[in-house]
């Protein structure tokens, strides 16, 4: 497969309320459409880094630069491209793991739609239906949470997850597990406390939790092993697992039970199929997680969670619950006991709804060889 022109299409999508964690919020939802004309077909992917730079260093301005003058050029060059190996090309550009994401998704469809094949099968999952679960952020009041909780899990949602930081913690988690004794539930601190912090965070051992998704930062892998030897509750790594040389380092120090694998943030569907695949052969269970983002790479994702391995529920939710739309038709739904039912395809099962991506549309650039 050759590509012979790259659309990018920047949209900004609002969000039906602003989502905050403990280091930042948005309010709207910034992705960049990656379209490819190949000599065979057309694909579609989706880059999409969080607005701001609170929670990676990538945002959704200098993903656009890093598309159109280093990453483009490269595959516009290239003669053999192959999904699998597609990444090797882009490897000559460190980082930009959104952007690469983004165009990688973009071959991966084309190469499911020229076959006719629905994602999965190309990615060797095999087609279920995904448990979803929900993400909620911070609240300033724990009656706000609580509402927000109730509503999710009358919605069907199958498990719930929300954000803490310092000083909104075991309040907030004391007070679900009151209202929903079996819930399962788990807490995402996106890095917000430190071994001094240990007392508190044994504490959070009484609460049945399913896992504490990133309790310190980045790069405190030996820190969280720490922690890990020191509580009950799993640990989840969620930033920390951002390549597969620091997840070999997880699973070396014994600094995680659990994975939370992202595409967006790993740089690509082959390489979180790798990711998943080395957490199995270690025997930490994944799940699916998510920037959130548009329904695009959503779906991409969910063919890549019907992968043996993802035993946990995905951060993918209805595309209604954030998006006042979303970019395809039909939009993602979640039934009413929390299941996301997976199209047979080809492709994703998805199409692009053109008005929607007209509307939402900040800027558009056709760059060609
Ligand atoms: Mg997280």
């Amino acid at each position: 497969m050759r590509i012979l022109e790259i659309i990018l299409e920047h949209v900004q999508v609002p969000l039906r309320e602003p989502f905050r964690i403990s280091n930042g919020e948005v309010a709207v939802k910034d992705a960049i459409m990656v379209r490819i004309q190949t000599d065979s077909g057309v694909g579609v992917g989706e880059a999409s880094p969080m607005g701001g730079s609170f929670y990676s260093a990538e945002t959704p301005e200098s993903t656009w630069t890093t598309l159109v003058e280093r990453l483009a050029p490269l595959v516009l060059a290239a003669r053999n491209i192959e999904p699998w190996k597609f990444h090797s090309i882009l490897a000559e550009v460190d980082g930009e793991a959104f952007a690469k994401a983004g165009l990688e998704g973009a071959v991966w469809d084309a190469a499911a739609m020229q076959t006719g094949r629905p994602l999965y099968e190309l990615l060797g999952g095999t087609r279920r239906p995904i448990p979803s679960g929900v993400a909620i952020g911070l609240y300033n009041t724990v009656e706000e949470l609580l509402e927000r909780v109730d509503h999710f899990v009358a919605a069907g949602y199958q498990r719930v997850k929300i954000k803490i930081a310092p000083g909104r913690d075991l309040e907030s988690v004391q007070a679900i597990r009151n209202a929903h004794r079996e819930l399962p539930l788990m807490v995402d601190a996106n890095g917000a406390y430190g071994l001094d912090d240990l007392p508190l965070l044994r504490e959070l051992d009484r609460f049945q939790l399913m896992m504490i998704e990133q309790p310190f930062g980045r790069t405190a892998i030996a820190e969280m092993s720490e922690l890990q030897r020191q509580i009950q509750t799993p640990i989840c790594a969620d930033e920390s697992a951002e390549s597969l040389p620091a997840l070999e380092e997880i699973i070396r120090l014994g600094a995680a039970r659990i994975i939370n694998i992202k595409v967006q943030r790993v740089g690509g569907l082959a390489l979180a199929r790798r990711m998943h695949d080395r957490a199995c052969r270690a025997g930490l269970p994944c799940w699916l997680g998510t920037m959130p983002e548009l329904g695009v790479a959503s779906a991409q994702g969910l063919h890549l969670a019907t992968l043996n391995g993802f035993t946990f529920p995905t951060d993918v939710e209805a595309s209604s619950r954030w998006f006042v739309a979303d970019i395809i038709d039909p939009e993602i739904q979640v039934s009413s006991d929390g299941w996301i039912s997976m199209p047979e395809g080809p492709g994703t099962g998805y199409r692009i709804n053109e008005e929607i991506v007209e509307r939402y549309l900040v800027r558009r650039e056709v760059l060609q060889n």
